[in-house]
């Protein structure tokens, strides 16, 4: 029977924070040509403001404590940041583990700024290697079939002339990964990292599976996932 690999991207595959650190970054040095500020000082204060707040009002916040906010550089900001070409490394254990599934049908859906996640995507060499089929990024199919719509999902299957129960969905975000596509009969594997690794999922939320890394989707757990169909 044939099975179907589908990856989430952000914090599955690689820490997502390196890209926010990476954009935070460019943001700093761009800041940092055009007022008298240190970029790793305004560095800093962005990290600090991330870990203390979280996403939302990063660019504000730091604007204001030099005194030079204004909307229209807050937005300047936010495209310095999202047109950046970031540096990114795979997590060494999603590396391995695609090694291992080479040869079998290996996809991605993630959701997303689409401009965003494709330069991750080439960034981290997933847009043409590692033997991936095809990487959907939802956000171009329209906002209503990002996650938790199964809509990519039920693409890869049509491709594939496979069934819901012949392919699992391994994501790290219980609260939209999983919802949409397990009624459907998808498989699904959480990955308990990056910022929802703590998280107790509601009822109908959870993954079927539940691993601490991909190195536990091994031969093994992947019969088990399939055993069922
Ligand atoms: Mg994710």
């Amino acid at each position: 029977m044939k099975r179907i690999f589908i990856f989430d991207l952000d914090d599955t595959l690689y820490d997502e924070r390196t890209y926010v650190t990476s954009g935070f970054r460019a943001v700093a040095a761009w800041l940092a040509r055009r007022y008298s500020v240190g970029s790793g000082e305004i560095l800093r204060q962005m990290e600090a403001h991330l870990d203390q707040f979280g996403r939302g009002a990063v660019f504000d916040a730091v604007l204001r404590s030099h005194g030079i906010y204004s909307r229209r550089l807050v937005a300047q900001c936010v495209g310095v940041y999202r047109s950046h070409l970031p540096k990114l490394t795979l997590y060494p254990d999603a590396v391995a583990c695609l090694a291992r599934l080479r040869g079998q049908p290996v996809y991605i859906v993630t959701d997303g700024n689409k401009h965003v996640q494709q330069r991750k995507l080439e960034a981290l060499g997933l847009h043409a290697g590692y033997g991936i089929r095809k990487c959907y990024i939802t956000r171009r199919y329209g906002i209503r079939n990002e996650k938790p719509s199964p809509y990519c999902f039920l693409q890869i299957c049509r491709k594939e002339h496979a069934q819901p129960h012949q392919a699992v969905y391994i994501g790290d975000n219980p609260r939209k990964d999983f919802v949409g596509i397990k009624p459907l009969g998808f498989r699904t594997v959480r990955v308990r990292r990056g910022a929802y690794k703590g998280e107790q999922p509601a009822p109908g939320y959870d993954a079927d599976w539940t691993i601490d890394t991909l190195d536990q989707l091994n031969e093994r757990l992947i019969a088990d996932i399939f055993a069922s169909s």
